[in-house]
């Protein structure tokens, strides 16, 4: 389970040959000037993307990985002819699984956005390999799964999400046992001060408009709803394996306190760091080692204040969602998170007011038939059910 995978594995030649998958995203360029920053014996040996191919040719020179995947197949089709023959290139969803399970590869960088990474995320966890994860959609969709694959195979999950990073850091001061509760803390998004009237006429661009964060447009928008917190509860569950009510949220305006453990002799432990993923990052990749780091470092000669507020529930009832699928498990996470993918995207083409993302979420969680203990192939179905009901309920 993941906190035993805090000690440092037994093996001989710790793991340095790293598979980016979703290599043309935010997380994905961020790896890659990680990886250029650590040098020898940290290396590319695998890079992959959807359809942002001329990015991912230019990625795979610079860093020399010799196995390439386009997950589009279309995408893949056009770029074969003159793609570099020392260069393998493999495609679709399949090439990617293959990627993650390659023997070749120690570390696997799971950035893909949404369910669309769940099969790959598995195939690693499968494979017994360090999965450094991104990507929070395949434990909310798949946790159960995932974790028992991780465990039986022996791969170590190290979380590159900020806040899991935080806990999982401030985790080796004290023993799992020890744990009262995790907070994780949260920007509060560009609508932190906005009334409901105001978010209920919010706008695309006002929504992509993070105060602290400079992230994709599928967590942005997560981030002014919120539901990133609530996948980010339930991603905390099966990270360190905790109830509904050992996990809390507390509204950090400044993005400088990652996330908190509380002990239960009350003492706090924090992580502390600018809001810069390429500390996470290379903390997954470099773990249980600290390597100099790429990104800035807080300015103490300079004033420095940090707030924390609780978070209105009543303005952002996507918390509340995320303490339910924790509480409930089962299927509700590939529920919740499928309608929230497809609840996004009709966001973004302006064809559902900010809002209603959450409520279409919550409606589509209550019309289905929840199953306690689903397997890979009952959550596929229901992943595609959920998106087909939150299309209905859309009325698109
Ligand atoms: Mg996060």
């Amino acid at each position: 389970m993941p906190f035993e995978m805090q000690r440092p594995p037994p093996s001989t030649a710790p793991p340095r040959s790293i598979a980016v998958l979703g290599s043309t995203g935010t997380i994905g360029q961020a790896t890659l000037r990680v990886v250029e920053h650590l040098g020898a014996p940290w290396r590319i040996v695998g890079l992959s993307a959807h359809r942002r191919t001329a990015m991912l040719l230019e990625q795979a020179r610079r860093t020399g990985a010799s196995t390439v995947v386009v997950t589009d197949r279309q995408a893949w089709r056009d770029v074969q002819r003159g793609w570099p023959a020392d260069c393998r290139l493999w495609g679709g969803a399949e090439g990617l699984v293959e990627l993650a399970s390659a023997p070749e590869v120690d570390i696997v960088v799971a950035a893909v956005v949404g369910a669309a990474g769940m099969m790959s995320t598995l195939a690693a966890a499968r494979a017994g390999k360090r999965l450094a994860l991104a990507n929070k959609e395949s434990l909310v969709v798949a946790g159960s799964l995932v974790t028992a694959a991780a465990t039986e195979s022996g791969a170590e999950i190290i979380p590159v999400d900020s806040e899991h990073s935080a806990i999982f850091q401030a985790m080796r001061t004290g023993q799992r046992r020890e744990i009262k509760r995790v907070i994780l803390t949260a920007s509060g998004g560009p609508f932190r001060s906005w009334t409901p009237q105001q978010i209920e006429h919010a706008s695309v661009e006002d929504a992509l408009d993070h105060p602290t964060w400079n992230m994709g447009r599928k967590i942005t928008i997560d981030s002014a709803t919120m539901m990133n917190k609530a996948l980010e509860i339930v991603e905390a569950r099966w990270l360190f394996d905790l109830a509904a009510d050992q996990i809390d949220v507390v509204v950090h305006p400044q993005s400088i306190v990652h996330s908190m453990i509380e002990f239960i002799d009350g003492s706090v432990v924090a992580q502390l760091s600018p809001p810069d993923m390429s500390l996470p990052i290379q903390y997954a990749l470099t773990f249980p080692e600290r390597k100099e780091g790429v990104c800035p470092k807080l300015q103490w000669q300079e004033a420095l204040t940090l707030e924390f507020e609780p978070v209105d529930l009543e303005r952002f009832p996507a918390i509340e969602l995320g303490w339910e699928v924790v509480r409930r498990g089962g299927s509700c996470g590939a529920v919740v998170n499928a309608a929230n993918e497809v609840a996004v995207e009709a966001f973004l083409n302006r064809q559902l007011p900010l809002p209603r993302i959450v409520a279409g979420c919550r409606a589509v969680l209550e019309a289905h038939h929840f199953d306690p203990n689903p397997s890979l192939d009952d959550l596929l179905r229901l992943d595609a059910w959920a998106r087909k009901e939150t299309r209905k309920w859309i009325g698109t």
